[in-house]
């Protein structure tokens, strides 16, 4: 079998529907600065896409792209990610998935593929080993993503890989998914984007193999992995998961992506009554579970159902999770009825209602044209009232404000900061949080991460114990400039977040986790040795780059690094601690003190700001990056950008 070397396919395919032409460009172009995954998404769409386009314009590129780790095995390596601008966000954005599509594509030959124009008509793209072809779609036009995606295996093969979109990404719908094999699901609206491009599904297949350049030093350093994993499991994120009874667990069973084997994450399939089968993990698992329970009075499969509902028509249950809510509040304020909607409000938990909602918010009917461009953007629509009402439960993303500052302050400048719910470095510092919560919580006869743990662990991935200490803000900034570079970093290589970074141990002498392993794997996988530091310093690169991308498309520096208002107003919930209901975290000295009703200080949050700055080299005044940072980290051609276009410090 042909294979290729060193993490790579070597080339990323380029298409533009509008006149059907074809590129090929040497991934190396971009690798050795951006490594791969958002690192070369991102200097892609800063090359290519302009400013002051809107997310539906065929200027916008759809980006997707693999990294080194991808289609390797043993590592979590399935994942890919696609980036464009978002008509969620405004800006330009990402979508992080599992499953086998990314792995495939590069197998056929491609680290990426990158999206430009806008086709006539429906079409569809199908890429193999010799290149790409454009396809009508009109027989695949109204499907459902599901629906498309099995008609295309059925037409093409079944070990093809297809990703697609449903009506809600035909229809633009601002928060419309792609749904891929295995239901790995790419959330941001960028279906929406896929929609105006007219590009119906991407089927891919791949039959080459992808080596590293060092297999039995990747053979190791999987077994080491492995070896500090090993004590540590998915029960412990199910359990402090409150939606998720017994009685449906035990209809779920493990499932998982490309050459995931060993590893351990939440990622299950749920198997009905009626033998049907599909995802169950994150939000499509609860966020219609505690309504349908309340209408059916019992546990049924209406939660799997409405998910799968969801998934074929397109639409981030993220974000209908929070909408859901903020329906029931409108429609017991009388600014949402039966007849002015006509959707069945007073069933909302039953099949029948969801039913309706998702139809009329895929198919832009009635009310569902309000509701299709996100909450916060239809409650303006309605008026002052609706708005009161999405409380402090929908943030200016449109998804709950999972993990916030007001439990765990480090997380408030990724809120601030990220153009989306910035998930990955958010669950850096909450899953080992939650550990310790847990340990404190339930006093087990075999402690995980006690308070001692923690501050080690801290120490050595956080930058120091203080940032261990929620009793003070001190160490939080130092702390948040880490995480995000070695998240950024890692979201380059790409490697899954269920298990990356390893932070605790239960086979390591001080438990601590082994920070080093992304850069060897790294190393191992391309041949180009880099160390912990070198790595960090490209997740610094692609975060700068990042940034000088959301300037340039109107972020307004420190004015635009917010918190949503009721950050600081509203006292700290049990939902913003999931599985913590007090809130509980580490003070000083070892003492536990609980978070639960208190706000983030606004003062203390600009002090971290002014202190976050001035480590990464920014104004502090106005948050923008200096020519000197830019050039430092070798993006001297986008500061030279910035510099004519006004935008540096
Ligand atoms: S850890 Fe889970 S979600 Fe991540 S790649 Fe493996 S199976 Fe998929």
């Amino acid at each position: 079998m042909e294979e290729f070397a060193n993490g790579y396919a070597g080339r990323i395919l380029t298409v533009d529907l509008s006149t059907g032409s074809v590129q090929e460009t040497p991934t190396e172009s971009y690798s050795p600065l951006f490594l791969g995954g958002r690192g070369i998404a991102a200097k892609i769409y800063w090359d290519q896409v302009p400013p002051d386009i809107s997310p539906f314009d065929p200027e916008n590129r759809l980006i997707f792209i693999t990294g080194p780790v991808t289609a390797t095995t043993g590592f979590c390596g399935s994942r890919w990610q696609v980036c464009g601008k978002s008509p969620l966000h405004d800006t330009f954005s990402y979508a992080n998935l599992g499953g086998n599509w990314g792995a495939q594509l590069k197998r056929a030959g491609y680290d990426g593929l990158v999206v430009s124009g806008q086709a006539e008509g429906p079409v569809y793209l199908w890429i193999t080993r010799d290149g790409v072809e454009i396809r009508r779609a009109d027989h695949l036009s109204g499907q459902g993503a599901i629906t498309c995606r099995e008609t295309l295996k059925g037409e093409l093969g079944k070990t093809v890989n297809v990703v697609a979109i449903g009506p809600a990404g035909e229809n633009r719908v601002a928060f419309a998914n792609l749904i891929a094999d295995k239901n790995a699901s790419g959330s941001g609206g960028l279906a929406a984007v896929m929609g105006a491009k007219n590009l119906k599904a991407i089927a891919v297949k791949g039959d080459r193999k992808v080596v590293p350049a060092d297999a039995k030093r990747l053979l190791a350093l999987k077994e080491r992995s492995l070896a500090i994993m090993s004590g540590l499991d998915e029960e412990f994120v199910s359990g402090v998961i409150p939606f998720r009874d017994s009685n449906t667990l035990e209809k779920t069973s493990r499932d998982v992506c490309y050459s995931c084997a060993g590893h351990k994450c939440i990622r299950r399939n749920y198997r009905m009554d009626s033998g049907q089968k599909g995802k169950f993990m994150c939000a499509s698992s609860y966020f219609y579970m505690v309504w349908a329970n309340i209408h059916y009075g019992e546990s049924t499969d209406v939660p799997f159902l409405a998910a799968q509902l969801c998934d074929d028509y397109g639409l981030d249950t993220h974000v209908m999770e929070p909408l859901l809510l903020w329906i029931v509040l409108c429609r017991d304020a009388g600014i949402l009825t039966e007849e002015e909607t006509g959707l069945p409000l007073s069933k909302l938990g039953s099949m029948e209602f969801i039913d309706a909602l998702v139809k009329k918010i895929s198919y832009r009917e009635g009310i569902g044209d309000i509701l299709a461009q996100g909450t916060q953007k239809a409650a303006k629509t309605l008026g002052r009232e609706a708005q009161n009402l999405t409380g402090d439960f929908i943030n200016r993303h449109d998804h709950r404000p999972f993990y916030g500052p007001r439990a765990y302050l480090t997380t408030g400048l990724f809120h601030a900061m990220e153009p989306r719910l910035a998930i990955q470095q958010l669950h850096e510092v909450v899953t080992v949080v939650m550990r310790w919560s847990l340990n404190e919580i339930h006093k087990p006869e075999k402690p995980g991460v006690t308070t001692p743990i923690l501050r080690a662990i801290a120490e050595r991935f956080w930058g120091s114990e203080l940032a261990a200490d929620f009793s003070t803000w001190e160490g939080k900034a130092l702390a948040a400039a880490k995480i995000q570079d070695r998240q950024h970093a890692k979201e380059s290589l790409i490697l899954c977040d269920f298990n990356w970074p390893i932070m605790y141990s239960e086979a390591t002498a001080d438990h601590v986790g082994d920070p080093t392993l992304e850069s060897q794997i790294c190393s191992a996988v391309t041949g180009t040795e880099v160390d912990e530091e070198g790595l960090y310093r490209i997740g610094a690169r692609v975060f700068n780059l990042q940034r000088a991308i959301l300037i340039r498309e109107g972020w307004q520096g420190r004015a635009g690094d917010a918190l949503d208002e009721y950050e600081f107003s509203s006292p700290a919930s049990q939902m913003e601690a999931l599985g913590n209901p007090e809130a509980l975290i580490p003070g000083k000295d070892g003492q536990t003190i609980s978070r639960q009703g208190l706000v983030v200080d606004r003062k203390q949050f600009e002090e971290m700001k002014d202190e976050f700055y001035s480590l990464r080299g920014w104004d502090m005044k106005t948050g923008l990056q200096k020519k000197t940072t830019l050039e430092a980290l070798d993006l001297a051609d986008v500061a030279g950008t910035m510099e004519a276009e006004g935008f540096l410090a």
